[in-house]
């Protein structure tokens, strides 16, 4: 189906970390799938959680992007009426393409959802990963940026406050006082996670390898 005819539904999301500051983003919907290969020169969880805690504010479109190595995957969450639209553009290069419009990029995903949904399944994806490797587990993999605990937080009061979700909350978002750690990562920004810097630039840890070319870039 194509995307532009894509229904509204349900949103699965999967945050799954792999070694060395690489992670992969999957995606599905009932008609679509996609996985995205997502690399510490941002920090992806906690932008995708921010730019869904965004939504709740006056602000109605919201973009970041991952960095794929060479790649930009730049998502834009559009609020429209009761939907969230999300689009996910692929450019080859990022190095070039933060200023290109969006237009200029590949459509490699398209759907929309209710902010609940959407917003659980982003709260989902980031308790999973969480329980499955604890902060310092995160850590150790992503290597640069701790797990977005203040921002997974703030989504959750939101998304509990406005969205009366009526899904089960028990396991996707423990209380503070269950574990979930308060200490690290209560003030996280958005702009400290674009930290682009070549291996021999800065205390990366081994293999995490960039193609020729390394740029710096911020947002
Ligand atoms: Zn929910």
């Amino acid at each position: 189906m194509p995307f532009a005819q894509a229904p509204t539904g349900a949103l699965q999301l999967k945050w799954e970390l792999q070694d060395h500051g690489w992670a992969r983003c999957h995606l599905a919907n009932d008609f679509h799938q996609a996985s995205l290969v997502v690399s510490y020169c941002t920090d992806a969880l906690a932008d995708l959680v921010a730019a869904a805690g965004g939504l709740y504010g006056q602000q109605r479109t919201t973009r970041f992007f991952f960095d794929a190595e060479p790649q930009e995957l730049r998502w834009v969450l559009r609020a429209e009426d009761a939907l969230i639209d999300v689009t996910i553009y692929e450019f080859p290069d990022v190095s070039v393409s933060l200023d290109l419009p969006d237009a200029a990029g590949t459509v490699i995903w398209q759907s929309a959802h209710s902010r609940r949904l959407f917003s659980h399944a982003v709260l989902n994806a980031a308790q999973t990963v969480f329980t499955e490797h604890g902060e310092a587990g995160y850590q150790a993999k992503w290597m640069l940026h701790p797990f977005p605990v203040a921002l997974v937080q703030d989504l959750r009061r939101l998304h509990l406050r406005d969205d009366a979700c009526g899904l089960s909350h028990d396991h996707a978002h423990p209380e503070a006082d269950e574990g979930f750690p308060t200490s690290q990562g209560s003030r996280l920004l958005r702009d400290e996670g674009v930290i682009a810097q070549g291996p021999s630039e800065g205390p990366l840890g081994s293999g995490h390898t960039r193609p020729p070319g390394a740029r710096v870039h911020r947002l």
